[in-house]
C-alpha cells in the first residue's frame, strides 16, 4: 500500500508532465470514468447496498448515473467550454488582443462524505479532470464498502490521473498538511473548519459543500397531496440522510393538520405500512447516527412513526410536532425525521428562516405569486426550490452551492469546470506601433491633456442624491 505522500507525489508528477491539459486527455478521463461505472455498476451497487441499504435504483438515480450524466454532459460542451472568451480592449490599450482561459489548477483533492459516498467523491472528480488537474480522492471512512471500491477501481480505470487515499482522520490530517492546489470539501460544519485552517497554511484556495437546515414552506394554495408526496420522497430518501433534504415543514396550521395525514399516506404509499420490510427504504449509516436520530425524536413530540431497531439500522419515517426548544429544531437532522412546525403566515416562516444560519435549499410549496416572491426576495439560500425538493441537483446548468454558512463556491456542469480551472487573463499588444509612448514620463502638458481625456477621465463629480449630505 503506498503512503499518503507517494499518491500525492504522483499525482503532482503526473500533472507537472504536461500529459492533463490537451483535451483529447480530458475527454479520455471522462470516458474512463464513464465506463467505470458502467462496467463496475453492480460492484458499486452492492457497496452502497452494504453501507446504507440503498436499493439499486436509488443508486442508479442518485448515485451511479448521476454521475454518468455528469460525466457526458461535461464530455459533450467541454471543447466550446473550454474556448478562449476575448475581452475588449479599451482605446488606450489599442492595438491589442486580450482574452481569457481556463488553465488547470494542478493538483486537487477532493474530500467526501459518506451520505453519497460515490456521487460526491466522484462528481467533483469529473469537473477536475475535465479541467485538467490531476485529483486526489479521500472517500469517507464512514461509507467503508464504498470507499474500497473507488480504492480498488479509480486506480485501475483512471491511472495517473486519480489517486485514491482511504482512510478517517489522521490519513485526513496527513493530507491536509501537503500543498494542493485545490482542495474541494463536502461534509459538515466542524470538519469543514479544519480543512479552512489547514489551507490557510498553505494560502489553498478551497471549496466548501456543507449542509445546515433546508426548510420547506408550504401554504393552502398548493395541492397538499402532491406537495405531500414530494416532500415525503425529499425527506426519506437514503433514510432522511441527504444534505438537501427538507429539514422541516413551516405552515399554517390550519395546513399542517390536513399536510399531516397526507405526508401518512405519501409514506405509506412510497415504503408500504411496515418501512422495515420495504426494500426501497434506507438504513442509517451506523449506530452512533443512529442513537443521536433515537435521542432527537425521544425528546420531542412523534406524531407517526418512530419505529426502531437498533441491530438493522432501521429508523422508521417519523413526523414530529416539536415544541419550541426541542433539541431537533437546534440542530441538522441528517435523518428520516421531519418536524411539521406552525406559523402564522409566510412573513413569519421567512423571519425564522432569517434568524437561522443561510440554508443550502429553501422549498416553496405554493401557487400564490406574491408569496414565491416574496421568498425570492426577502431570504438568501444556495438554492430555491418551486413545488420540488432536491431536483435542482440534476439540472447541470444550475450551479450547486451553499452560501454563508451551507457552504462557499459551486459545482456541476460547466460550474464544475470553472471551479476547478483557473480562468487565466491574457494580453498581447504589439511593439508597434508604440502608442504607450503617451503614458511614459517625462509628463508634459499635452500627455495630462490626453490622459485626462483618453486613457484616465477625471469624469464629473455625481451630483449629491438626497440623502447625501
Ligand atoms: P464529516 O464532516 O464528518 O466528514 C466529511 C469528510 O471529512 C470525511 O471524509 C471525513 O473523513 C473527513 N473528516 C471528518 N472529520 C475530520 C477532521 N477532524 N479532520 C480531517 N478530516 C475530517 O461529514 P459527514 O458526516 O461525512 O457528512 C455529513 C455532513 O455533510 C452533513 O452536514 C451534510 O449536510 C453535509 N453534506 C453536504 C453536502 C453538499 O453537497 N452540500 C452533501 C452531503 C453531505
Amino acid at each position: 500500500m503506498q503512503t499518503v505522500a507517494a499518491a500525492v507525489a504522483r499525482a503532482r508528477e503526473v500533472f507537472g508532465s504536461g500529459t492533463t491539459r490537451p483535451l483529447a486527455w480530458r475527454l479520455e478521463q471522462l470516458g474512463s470514468l464513464r465506463r467505470m461505472l458502467v462496467q463496475r455498476r453492480r460492484e458499486f451497487a452492492e457497496a452502497l447496498a452494504s453501507d446504507l441499504g440503498k436499493h439499486e435504483t436509488e443508486a442508479q438515480l442518485t448515485e451511479i448515473g448521476f454521475v454518468t450524466a455528469e460525466a457526458a454532459h461535461l464530455e459533450k460542451h467541454l471543447e466550446a467550454w473550454l474556448r478562449p472568451r476575448p475581452a475588449s480592449v479599451p482605446l488606450a490599450v489599442q492595438p491589442a488582443k486580450a482574452w481569457t482561459e481556463l488553465t488547470p489548477l494542478g493538483v486537487v483533492l477532493v474530500i467526501g462524505p459518506w451520505n453519497y459516498p460515490l456521487q460526491l467523491l466522484l462528481a467533483p472528480l469529473a469537473g477536475a479532470l475535465a479541467a485538467g488537474n490531476t485529483v486526489v480522492l479521500k472517500p469517507s471512512e464512514h461509507a467503508p464498502a464504498t470507499s474500497a471500491a473507488l480504492a480498488r477501481w479509480v486506480p485501475e480505470y483512471l491511472q495517473g490521473a486519480a489517486e485514491v487515499v482511504e482512510g478517517g482522520i489522521p490519513e485526513t490530517t496527513e493530507l491536509l498538511s501537503i500543498r494542493f492546489d485545490h482542495i474541494f470539501f463536502t461534509g459538515g460544519e466542524v470538519a469543514a473548519k479544519v480543512v479552512l485552517r489547514a489551507a490557510a497554511e498553505h494560502l489553498t484556495p478551497v471549496t466548501l459543500e456543507l449542509g445546515g437546515k433546508s426548510p420547506a414552506y408550504v401554504d393552502a394554495s398548493t395541492d397538499l397531496a402532491k406537495a405531500a408526496k414530494r416532500l415525503a420522497w425529499g425527506r426519506f430518501m437514503n433514510a432522511g440522510q441527504t444534505c438537501v433534504a427538507p429539514d422541516y415543514i413551516l405552515a399554517t396550521e390550519d395546513v399542517l393538520v390536513p399536510l399531516e395525514r397526507e405526508l401518512v399516506k405519501a409514506i405509506g404509499a412510497l415504503f408500504g405500512p411496515d418501512s422495515a420490510r420495504s426494500a426501497c427504504y434506507g438504513r442509517i449509516v451506523n449506530d452512533r447516527h443512529f442513537d443521536r436520530l433515537a435521542a432527537l425524536a425521544d425528546s420531542s413530540t412523534v406524531v407517526h412513526g418512530g419505529e426502531r431497531d437498533a441491530d438493522s439500522l432501521h429508523f422508521a419515517p417519523t413526523l414530529l410536532r416539536p415544541a419550541p426548544g426541542d433539541a431537533v429544531m437546534g440542530e441538522e437532522i441528517f435523518g428520516p425525521l421531519l418536524p411539521l412546525v406552525p406559523v402564522s403566515g409566510r412573513d413569519e416562516a421567512i423571519r425564522m428562516i432569517n434568524a437561522g444560519a443561510k440554508p443550502l435549499a429553501l422549498y416553496v410549496f405554493s401557487n400564490d405569486a406574491d408569496t414565491r416572491r416574496a421568498f425570492a426576495e426577502q431570504t438568501s439560500s444556495g438554492a430555491l426550490c418551486f413545488d420540488v425538493p432536491a431536483v435542482h441537483l440534476m439540472v447541470p446548468g444550475l450551479p450547486f452551492g451553499g452560501v454563508g454558512r451551507s457552504g462557499m463556491g459551486a459545482y456541476h456542469g460547466e460550474h464544475s469546470l470553472r471551479t476547478f480551472s483557473h480562468e487565466r487573463s491574457t494580453l498581447a499588444k504589439p511593439l508597434w506601433p508604440e502608442t504607450l509612448a503617451l503614458i511614459y514620463p517625462p509628463y508634459t502638458k499635452t500627455k495630462h491633456r490626453i490622459i485626462s481625456t483618453l486613457v484616465a477621465p477625471a469624469g464629473k463629480a455625481p451630483a449629491p442624491g438626497p440623502d447625501r449630505s
